[in-house]
């Protein structure tokens, strides 16, 4: 059976980074029927973050890739999935590693540790590090003898486990996405299993889970590719039967110069999170794809294409469509560039899918936020006429705050620019026309859900009026918009007149006469 995992550390929050992993596993269990689980591999007391956990939680649910299993998800039957909870299993794996001959307890002070590191780098040594070439003279149960190791652990000295690495021998494993992997045991090191203040190591806990928690692929970034030919070992010295592995490639920078930072976003005005991110020590605040106004599943149809695209390259994919093309062998194996325009190219896409009416849904507590009072039907107007002009929701006030407020300051360079008092004269007329015709006006067009009848027939008599007077369009439409919004751009000018209703259209026409 498929059973994937989900291990993030909570050292602080979920990059893009670590959504992807997730939602890969996510997508890879989905389309096998299988398992996703969730767990906590807290065991580095010192890069403890407080809230991080439930930040993850709470962005996997915003995300909509909730794990099926796990902490925060209803627990299950491998429970505990705290690794902090977990403990007492992992000693006992450690000392069988000891009992076999495998791993070795080791003594050394940091003083000694650091005078080894000193010794290798003056030597210019090819091997920088505590493993099969340096280990033997060290303070370790390899040099000492049986008693001296027994006596020094009941007298309580501190020591930690470590792996005794061959010192020859290959480690071939297949990775679903690179392929073939071969490691030179030698170039490897004695990696510590077990820490002195009790815990494992992250490479001892996530092996024996992996196997306790009975899964069947890892699928991790590829920071942790050469941690694997270690945990490779690790199944085998157990006699456990390892996991397929699946490396994923990096996120680079825009520029694809590099990893992606949460610096890069900060700096670049883009959200590296989904959700927005206060750290607890520091205070600092770093935004969200939430808080930007993204829809989850734009987000996360963004980030599925980030390192694989199904084979008919399709972009506008749901979570159901994309768990159907999604395949791990096709996942690249070079990294993505980020690109936050295409970010909002997706968001504008899913905005458009939206109903008018959902559309005021997020667009009224905006505009509650900024003190104005709106009714549904007539936001629903307005957020049906400007919604393919906006990316985030956030952009249906800018494309449209002239509905909701009378422009204070007009681009009266436009519309002086030949301005004369023929123009003027027209614009009088036009404001008797508007006056006197009622029938122009749709009855209350600004609480009819229905689109405004009144659009058609007042560009028809505006451009009658026009024709009379002798004026083309190109002299009379723009000041016309710049009258009603303050500025150039916006949706169909009798649109927004319709929309305004009469009695506005006037009040604006005639206080923006120059
Ligand atoms: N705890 C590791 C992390 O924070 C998990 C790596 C893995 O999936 O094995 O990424």
């Amino acid at each position: 059976k498929v059973r994937v995992r989900f291990a993030p550390s909570p050292t602080g929050p979920l990059h893009m980074g670590g959504i992807r992993t997730a939602l890969y596993n996510y997508l890879f269990a989905r389309k096998h029927g299988g398992d996703f689980l969730l767990r906590i591999e807290d065991t580095d007391q010192n890069r403890y973050v407080p809230g991080a956990e439930n930040y993850i939680v709470e962005a996997l649910r915003w995300c909509g890739i909730p794990p099926n299993e796990g902490a925060g998800f209803g627990d299950g039957p491998f429970s505990p999935y705290r690794q902090s909870e977990r403990k007492e299993h992992y000693r006992l794996y450690a000392e069988q590693l000891v009992q076999q001959g495998s791993a070795y307890y080791a003594f050394d002070t940091p003083e000694e540790l650091d005078a080894l590191r000193e010794r290798l780098k003056a030597e210019k040594s090819a091997v920088q590090q505590y493993g099969p070439s340096t280990r033997e003279g060290m303070n370790n149960s390899l040099s000492l003898d049986k008693e001296e190791v027994r006596s020094r652990i009941e007298r309580g000295e501190p020591y930690v486990i470590r792996m005794k690495m061959p010192a020859s021998g290959e480690v071939v494993f297949r990775d679903i996405i690179r392929g073939e992997v071969r490691v030179q045991t030698a170039t490897l090191d004695d990696k510590v299993l077990f820490k002195s203040d009790g815990m494992p190591t992250y490479h001892l806990a996530n092996v024996v889970d992996d196997h306790l928690m009975e899964i069947s692929h890892v699928i991790r970034g590829e920071e942790w590719l050469p941690s694997t030919p270690l945990h490779v070992l690790l199944y085998r010295l157990f006699g456990w039967e390892q996991p397929e592995f699946a490396h994923l490639p990096l996120l680079l920078k825009p520029d694809g110069n590099g990893k992606l930072s949460k610096r890069d976003g900060d700096r670049l005005g883009f959200p590296v999170f989904p959700l927005e991110w206060k750290d607890p020590i520091s205070g600092e605040t770093s935004s969200g794809y939430r808080e930007k106004g993204f829809f989850p599943e734009a987000f996360i149809n963004m980030l599925a294409l980030l390192g694989w695209s199904p084979a008919d390259e399709r972009e506008i994919m749901n979570l159901r469509e994309l768990t159907e093309a999604f395949q791990l062998e096709k996942v690249h194996k070079a990294g993505s560039k980020y690109n936050y325009e295409k970010a909002l190219w997706f968001n504008q896409q899913y905005l458009q899918q939206q109903s008018d009416h959902e559309l005021a849904g997020l667009f009224l507590p905006l505009l509650a936020e900024k003190g104005v009072q709106a009714s549904e039907a007539f936001t629903t107007r307005v957020a049906g006429l400007v919604k393919e002009r906006c990316s985030l929701s956030a952009d249906l006030w800018e494309q449209s705050w002239f509905f909701f407020l009378r422009p204070e300051s007009y681009d009266t360079e436009s519309v002086k620019k030949k301005w004369d008092a023929g123009k003027k004269a027209f614009f009088d007329k036009v404001i008797q026309l508007f006056e006197s015709d009622q029938a122009l006006w749709a009855a209350d067009a600004a609480s009819s859900p229905e689109p405004v009848p009144g659009e058609q027939l007042l560009e028809e008599k505006f451009k009658a009026l026009m024709q009379e007077e002798g004026l083309k369009p190109g002299e009379v439409m723009l000041p016309l918009r710049i009258m009603l919004t303050g500025g150039k751009f916006g949706p169909a000018v009798f649109s927004i007149a319709a929309l305004l209703g009469r009695e506005e259209t006037i009040y604006r026409i005639r206080t923006a006469l120059p």
